[in-house]
């Protein structure tokens, strides 16, 4: 086999046929499988999967979860169950073109040193932008190019992938910590052909922070170093209050400052506790080793365990 194909799915009756055959059509002379993780989708997406894998079982596969467990599930999922000797990753709403995979695979196979091609959209949002400036600052990892999910890579980087086992999954830095020669290529990124996007506002923001707190401690660093700029501003503060009053004999009505410096320090704290809770719930999660996602049921591969 010589190209798996990761397609994680969820709510995209849509587009899902049409993927299907632009891939058939753009891989046609290659020997390749399609993994289609169904993310817990509750419109049509698994009936049309089932057919699919009931038209073209020799490369079609389907992974069922039994609820929606995150793009990042879909895509672990996928590379656990892979045979391919490259693997790939390409969303399901048409908005990455299969046409720039074949590309990619192409120059992988022409440069045996590159050992992955991730593709980074032209386009960026405004949001994208500020979520990779904020990533490369807060974290210890480098995400460059605003490069996304939509790569294809050797089975070094795939076992690589595989061996970092933790639930709370930020593939993106994942790639980029694992280290390897990674070639930059560009495609043009499409508007959405059908359906909606997954990630509303909210759920971009939680993802931020997962992948901020994934990779970095530096939050945790920033608030203990701001603790204690505190500290030593009200030291001083607190000097110059002792010298003027005791030894220079001032009348000091300090009860509005004192408000003030109390509510302050307690907003401070309130964030900071905030942040650590961030990373305790994350520890808390990960002690608890559930695994990353659950499946219900499975078509076109091996095993079967459920
Ligand atoms: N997706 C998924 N599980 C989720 C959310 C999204 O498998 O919980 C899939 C989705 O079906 C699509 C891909 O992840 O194939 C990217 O999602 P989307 O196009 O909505 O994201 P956007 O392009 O808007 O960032
Ligand atoms: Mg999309």
């Amino acid at each position: 086999m010589k190209l798996s194909i990761i397609v994680p799915s969820f709510n995209e009756e849509e587009t899902l046929n049409e993927l299907y055959n632009e891939l058939i059509k753009t891989f046609k002379e290659i020997n390749f499988e399609i993994i289609f993780v169904n993310d817990g989708s509750f419109d049509n997406t698994f009936k049309i999967l089932k057919d699919l894998y009931g038209q073209d079982k020799e490369r079609v596969r389907v992974i069922n979860f039994s609820r929606n467990f995150g793009k990042e599930a879909s895509i672990y999922a996928g590379l656990k169950n892979s045979k391919g000797e490259y693997t790939s990753i390409i969303d399901a709403d048409l908005q990455q073109e299969p046409k720039y995979l074949l590309k990619a695979l192409k120059f992988l196979e022409e440069n045996e040193t590159t050992d992955m091609v991730a593709l980074i959209p032209d386009k960026k949002s405004f949001f994208s932008n500020m979520f990779y400036k904020t990533i490369n600052v807060l974290s210890d990892i480098k995400l460059k190019n605003n490069a996304s999910d939509f790569r294809i890579f050797r089975e070094n980087v795939k076992n690589a992938c595989l061996m970092i086992g933790e639930s709370n999954r930020f593939s993106k830095g994942i790639f980029s910590w694992i280290g390897f020669d990674t070639y930059y290529m560009e495609y043009k990124l499409k508007e959405r052909k059908k359906g909606k996007t997954k990630f509303s506002f909210r759920k971009k923001i939680s993802y931020a922070i997962d992948g901020i707190t994934a990779f970095s401690v530096k939050p945790l660093r920033i608030a203990g170093k701001i603790g204690l700029l505190i500290t030593i501003i009200c030291f001083i503060y607190l000097a110059y209050i002792i010298v003027k009053t005791i030894l220079l004999g001032a009348k000091t009505p300090g009860f509005a400052t004192l408000a003030c410096l109390v509510l302050f320090s307690m907003g401070i704290e309130l964030i900071f506790m905030g942040i650590i809770g961030e990373y305790l719930s994350k520890t808390f999660i990960e002690t608890k080793k559930r695994p990353p996602y659950i499946e219900k049921s499975r078509f076109g591969l091996d095993e079967d365990i459920l």
